[in-house]
C-alpha cells in the first residue's frame, strides 16, 4: 500500500514520521515538483495502489478523488478541509480526517500579531524608516476595547484567552458553541446575534469554516454594520470575505484596516488593488507555518493515516 504526500515542509519531519508509514507497511510517494500539486500533478502521481494521501492546500476535487481508484484514506495536513470534495470522498467511502489542535496556537498567535500591527504599525513604521522618513502613525490602545471572535473553535478560543490577557473583552459568536465553562472561566460573552457583534467590536476575527453557507458570510452588509474605526482580522479562509466590498470598505472609511493571512486566490492575481492600500495587510497563508505547528501537523496527519488504514 502506498500513501501520496504533498506538502512541502512535510519533508522536514521524515525522521518523526516515516518509521511510523514504514512500521505499518506503507511506502511513500513523495512531491518533488517543490510546489502545490495540480489537478493533473495529483491524478498521476495517486495513481495504481496509493490508499492514502497526507494533503496540504492541493486541490482533491470531484474529478481527482474519481481518477484516485485505490484510495481509501485522506489525512488532511492541516485543519481547513475546503480543498477536499468531502460529498466526492463520501460517496465513495473515502475516510477523511484532519489534524485538528495541530496548529491552533500557531494561529492564534498570528491573530494577537495581526491585531498589534492594525493599532500599533510597528511593522509599517519600521518600513517608514529605513526609507529614510522619521515619521511615526498614530496609534490606538487594545486594553478596554471588544474583541468579536466569528468561529470560536480550537483556534477562536485560543485567540479569546489571549485578547482576555490584553485586557479585552471578548465576544463570541459560534452558534454550535457549547463550552458554558470555557466562557465562565474566560469570563468571555457568548452573543446569538451576529450583527449585534459586528456592530460593537473594535476587533472583528474569523475563526470559522469556509464552507457554502459561510462563502462571503463578511459582504458589503456585514462591513456596514461594522465601526468606521474597526480592525477585520482573517486568518481563516480568503472566501469568507467579499474582497470587492472590503476594498470599497478600506478606500471609503467603512472600516480603518483589514490583516489577512489568507485571500481568495493564493497568490493573489498580479496588480491586486486591495494590495495598493496602507490599510490593508496580507501575509502569505503563514498561520500555521511556525517549527512546533508544523511539526505536530506532520505527526498528526501520520497518525492519522495510519490508523484510518490499518486501524
Ligand atoms: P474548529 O473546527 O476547531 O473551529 C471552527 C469553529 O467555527 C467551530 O467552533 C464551529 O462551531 C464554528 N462555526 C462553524 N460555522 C459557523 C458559523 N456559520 N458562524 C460562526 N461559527 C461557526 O477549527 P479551527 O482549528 O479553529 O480552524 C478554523 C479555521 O481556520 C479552519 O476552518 C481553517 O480554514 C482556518 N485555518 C487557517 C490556518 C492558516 O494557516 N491561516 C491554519 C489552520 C486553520
Amino acid at each position: 500500500m502506498k500513501v501520496l504526500i504533498t506538502p512541502k515542509s512535510f519533508k522536514n519531519y521524515r525522521e518523526l514520521t516515516y518509521p511510523l508509514l514504514e512500521s505499518a507497511g506503507l511506502q511513500v510517494i513523495e512531491n518533488n515538483t517543490g510546489s502545490t500539486l495540480s489537478e493533473a500533478e495529483l491524478i498521476s502521481l495517486a495513481g495504481e495502489g496509493v490508499a492514502g494521501i497526507i494533503v496540504g492546500l492541493d486541490p482533491l476535487s470531484e474529478r481527482v478523488i474519481a481518477h484516485c481508484r485505490d484510495l481509501r484514506a485522506i489525512s488532511k495536513y492541516g485543519v481547513g478541509l475546503d480543498n477536499i470534495d468531502l460529498v466526492a470522498a463520501a460517496k465513495r467511502n473515502i475516510q477523511v480526517k484532519n489534524a485538528l489542535g495541530s496548529n491552533n496556537t500557531s494561529v492564534a498567535e498570528l491573530t494577537i500579531a495581526f491585531m498589534f500591527e492594525a493599532v500599533r504599525h510597528v511593522g509599517a513604521q519600521g518600513v517608514i524608516v529605513k526609507a529614510g522618513r522619521w515619521e511615526r502613525i498614530m496609534g490606538l490602545e487594545l486594553t478596554g476595547k471588544t474583541m468579536g471572535l466569528i468561529g470560536a473553535g480550537q483556534i477562536g478560543r485560543e485567540v479569546a484567552k489571549r485578547a482576555r490577557g490584553l485586557l479585552m473583552n471578548v465576544h463570541i459568536f459560534d452558534p454550535y458553541f457549547d463550552d458554558v465553562s470555557f466562557l465562565e472561566r474566560h469570563q468571555v460573552k457568548l452573543v446569538d446575534n451576529l450583527e449585534a457583534l459586528l456592530a460593537r467590536a473594535d476587533v472583528v476575527s474569523l475563526h470559522l469554516p469556509l464552507t457554502p453557507n459561510t462563502k462571503h458570510l463578511i459582504d458589503r452588509v456585514a462591513l456596514q454594520l461594522m465601526k468606521k474605526s474597526a480592525v477585520l482580522i482573517n486568518t481563516s479562509r480568503g472566501e469568507l470575505v467579499d474582497e470587492e466590498a472590503l476594498y470599497e470598505a478600506l478606500t471609503t472609511g467603512g472600516i480603518a484596516y483589514a490583516a489577512t493571512d489568507v485571500f481568495s486566490a493564493e497568490p493573489p492575481a498580479p496588480g491586486e488593488k486591495l494590495l495598493n492600500l496602507s490599510n490593508f495587510l496580507l501575509t502569505p497563508h503563514t498561520g500555521a507555518y511556525t517549527r512546533e505547528a508544523n511539526e505536530r501537523m506532520a505527526l498528526y496527519s501520520t497518525q492519522n493515516i495510519v490508523t484510518m488504514l490499518k486501524g
